[in-house]
């Protein structure tokens, strides 16, 4: 697994490198936002790590280069703890997740793994699964354990959506964004009333639950 480190504090650079080195990873090493984009777009990467205060350019314009770009290599945000602004913007930008720094090292291990696992998971496209929790993108069926579950069409295109990026951050404007095509005002609250209709037919009475509210940031669906 080859990964991408974009950090400009040089001692915390080499720690995660040796560390993730150990755990079997090979990693590049980038100490400015050019320089990393510049090593993104040309070589393959399984992952990027990528700060969002670097020298030269900010992980957050870099991640949305690399978006644009069709550069589709998973990517975790490093971010300053409390600033939920950043956690926001670098999601909005296409991050995949992020970790507010100081962050504990399996923690970072732990998100490599899931947003790794989310890359390979292709198959034939015609069923997602999550934990107990399936459904069949052609005939429209849900199931949770043995039970089969009745949704509305927005519900269901809400659901796959989750399912789609199982582990990942959404943003209240990313889902309006893929679930209501358009972005008129009040859609964020609609999608917080659409959660809460998800949840009572998946979650409610069940466990785990599979549906979880990120404060101030949007919501996450992962077994
Ligand atoms: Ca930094």
């Amino acid at each position: 697994m080859n990964l991408l480190l974009v950090e400009d504090e040089r001692k915390l650079a080499v720690l995660l490198k040796q560390l993730l080195e150990e755990e079997r990873y090979s990693v590049d090493l980038a100490a400015d936002g050019e320089r990393g984009q510049e090593l993104a777009e040309t070589s393959r990467y399984d992952a990027i790590i990528l700060d969002v205060m670097l020298p030269k350019k900010n992980g957050i314009e870099v991640c949305r280069w690399l978006r644009q770009n069709q550069v589709r290599t998973p990517v975790i945000m490093l971010t300053a703890r409390g600033q939920v602004h950043d956690r926001v913007a670098g999601l909005d930008a296409g991050a995949d997740d992020y970790l507010p720094k100081p962050f504990a090292f399996e923690e970072l291990l732990a998100r490599l793994r899931a947003v790794m696992r989310r890359e390979d998971r292709n198959g034939d496209g015609t069923r997602l699964q999550v934990a107990d929790l399936s459904i069949d993108l052609k005939t429209h069926q849900v199931r949770r354990a043995d039970a089969a579950i009745d949704l509305t069409a927005r519900e269901f295109s809400l659901l796959e959506y989750l399912m789609r990026n199982a582990n990942q951050v959404l943003t209240q404007q990313q889902i309006a964004e893929h679930v209501w095509d358009t972005n008129f005002e009040g859609t964020t609250n609609r999608v917080a009333v659409y959660i809460s209709y998800l949840r009572n037919k998946i979650d409610e009475g069940r466990s785990p639950k599979l549906i979880q509210t990120i404060y101030g940031v949007g919501y996450r669906l992962s077994g």
